[in-house]
């Protein structure tokens, strides 16, 4: 089996697996999602729904966000972690689509790119989940099972994840793929204790069938 037969297998397996799969950050606009996605950094999407609910409160608009002053955003971002420099970021980010996208998020990933506090994983997320474009989030999930399966070999720079991934997936279909490593990751193939015994890839996977190995 080639690397791209694994792939096309992992994906319609996953589907099989997670057929309603969806970004676990909530939002209405796409604002809100580039919002999220710079307090996702280092905390869990649960927490961060819950912030958002309170900023939203206080700020319900980028031009809201814009305005308030950075440390008044902290003292609500501040359960997310690294507080100080994501209200930074978050301040900076909505004060450049105020002055220079007219209060949208921009429908171009270089552009995206050049917002604060703006990576390759969040402006992935915004092209694929926002605008239905081609999209590889290179998320914790992502990489970790992407090694594990086979998919990539031994690569853990998101980027070159992203790259090597790029040459395999389908576009179409893998900003979809990608939310499904995440619904996995945290359903079966957990960083620590990945339960291969019961995971529908056990049979293509690179890690169980080594797991496999060591044992006869
Ligand atoms: S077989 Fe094991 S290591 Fe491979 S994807 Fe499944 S849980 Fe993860």
């Amino acid at each position: 089996m080639t690397v791209q037969e694994k792939a096309l297998e992992v994906i319609r397996r996953l589907k099989e697996e997670y057929p309603a799969t969806h970004c676990t950050l909530d939002y209405k606009d796409a604002w809100q999602l580039l919002v999220s996605v710079r307090l996702a950094a280092q905390c869990t999407d649960r927490r961060v729904n819950i912030v958002m609910q309170d900023l939203l409160e206080k700020y319900p608009s980028v031009e809201t966000l814009a305005a308030a002053d950075p440390s008044d955003i902290e003292k609500v971002v501040r359960p997310c972690g690294l507080g100080h420099s994501k209200a930074r970021d978050i301040s900076a980010c909505m004060k450049v689509l105020r002055d220079q996208y007219g209060g949208r998020v921009p429908e171009d990933f270089n552009a995206l790119l050049k917002l604060p506090g703006v990576g390759r994983k969040s402006a992935n997320l915004i092209m694929g989940d926002v605008f239905g474009k081609p999209a590889i989030v290179t998320d914790t999930h992502c990489i970790r099972l992407s090694n594990r399966i086979g998919l990539v070999d031994n690569i853990k720079e998101p980027a070159k994840v992203e790259r090597a991934l790029r040459k395999i997936i389908p576009p179409e279909e893998g900003n979809d793929f990608c939310h499904r490593l995440v619904d996995h990751g945290r359903a079966v193939c957990t960083a620590r204790n990945p339960e291969c015994q019961k995971c529908c890839l056990a049979d293509l996977c690179t890690y169980a069938e080594d797991r496999r190995g060591s044992k006869t």
